[in-house]
């Protein structure tokens, strides 16, 4: 593919200025939280592409940045973008990719002559990775009515700042959140196009995949609790010892997800009083779990309780398991992924995907579907996460055949 062509070009162009935007110089890796500096930085740059492409710019009542081509009362839109915020130290594609994509979509569409018959937009919907206030996709959430202005007002980052807070020291009016029905019933598709966050293209050989449904997940907290006692003068029969308790439960939560094809982890772990020659009086997991289908979540998570029970009780621990949050499957609008399918020629790969997205929380709402580009790695949330240039392209002109299709004559 000649890059020095649109698409081409304007994707460079755009990517070498949101490149250096909140890039940890040590890491490598980005640190764009929702209202921050660098996520303003990233939102002046949504506005200049808007307003240099003669796009009508707006932010709508949750801090979500709006381009449109046309305009959004005639109502049946199509919109298309994803997030530029991202995880403590994440990769560049995360987000950007759709944000960037999106606009040179656009370009692309302009290149071909195509006229609009239905208002398109391009969309960078704050908040979405949750950094920094621990709840993900809040813009979103917030739009779709999924989160309420007293739960969002709540919200507090690892300093005390309270979301208002930062919102409105970014300019944004916190008093104004809340459910947007009538916008959202003015959009008629929404696509998201996303780096793939594991292998499935790579294994496939394909650059471009549409996806079928999001997993269900949930996260689940286990308390160990056992006795707190010396590690020098405690006989082994006498400990109250939640750690091999603890050990044990991450080695059959390893064993039943692969058994049942599914994923569990524990990624977080604290201990009490957690001092190298102590026995703790507590261990405290978090399970994260998510596979294709409700049932085989529910499987593993309770094959792994039985395990940690079982073990509880010969260690004499008390264990208590509490669900955090759970989301549901999320399967996306069989009639529109077709229509994309078609478009795309018949022969694109459909995928399922265990990690959360806007287009997760907006199908609830909106007829929505997403478009994955390959990752080499697989890796993701990580300075290593990368797509290859020619792929990156393959996916803007796939959401352009897209956006013509559905939207052009
Ligand atoms: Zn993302």
């Amino acid at each position: 593919m000649n890059t020095k062509s649109l698409p081409g070009a304007s994707f460079h162009q755009m990517w070498r200025e949101l490149a250096p935007v909140g890039r940890d110089a040590t890491t490598g890796g980005y640190r764009r939280y929702a209202w921050s500096g660098p996520d303003a930085d990233c939102r002046a740059w949504f506005k200049d592409q808007a307003l240099a492409r003669g796009l009508s710019y707006e932010t709508d009542r949750n801090g979500n940045q709006w381009a449109w081509l046309g305009d959004p009362a005639q109502g049946d839109a199509v919109v298309t973008g994803s997030h530029l915020d991202s995880v403590p130290d994440g990769g560049a594609f995360d987000g950007p990719l759709g944000v960037v994509s999106a606009f040179a979509a656009l370009d692309e569409l302009r290149r071909r002559g195509a006229s609009p018959t239905r208002p398109l937009a391009v969309s960078n919907f704050g908040d979405e990775e949750g950094a920094r206030f621990g709840v993900a996709c809040v813009g979103s959430r917030l739009t779709a009515g999924r989160l309420t202005r007293e739960q969002a007002h709540a919200l507090r980052d690892a300093d005390g700042i309270l979301l208002p807070q930062a919102m409105e020291a970014a300019g944004q009016d916190p008093d104004a959140i809340g459910p947007d029905p009538e916008r959202l019933a003015r959009i008629g598709a929404f696509v998201e196009l996303h780096v793939e966050q594991g292998r499935a293209l790579d294994l496939s050989g394909d650059a471009v995949g549409l996806a079928s449904a999001i997993w269900p997940h949930g996260r689940w907290r286990f308390d160990f609790a056992g006795e707190a006692n010396h590690a020098g003068t405690t006989r082994l029969a006498d400990r109250r010892d939640p750690m091999p308790t603890y050990a044990e439960t991450v080695l059959a939560a390893r064993r039943e997800a692969e058994l049942l094809g599914a994923l569990a982890t524990f990624g977080k772990v604290s201990v009490e009083p957690n001092g190298v020659n102590a026995i703790p009086s507590l261990v405290r997991g978090w399970l994260d779990s998510r596979a294709a289908d409700q049932a085989t979540l529910d499987t593993v998570v309770a094959a792994v309780e039985r395990a940690a029970r079982d073990r509880a009780a010969r260690d004499g621990v008390d264990l208590t398991v509490v669900r955090e949050s759970f989301t549901p499957v999320v399967e996306f609008e069989h009639a529109l992924r077709d229509e994309l399918n078609r478009l795309l020629g018949g022969r694109i790969p459909i995928l399922g995907t265990g990690a959360g997205h806007d287009a997760g929380i907006l199908s609830a709402a909106v007829p929505t579907a997403m478009l994955f580009v390959r990752n080499p790695t697989g890796v993701s949330h990580s300075p290593a996460e990368s797509a290859a240039e020619d792929d990156c392209l393959a996916g803007v002109i796939a959401l352009a055949d897209v956006l013509e299709g559905l939207a052009c004559r």
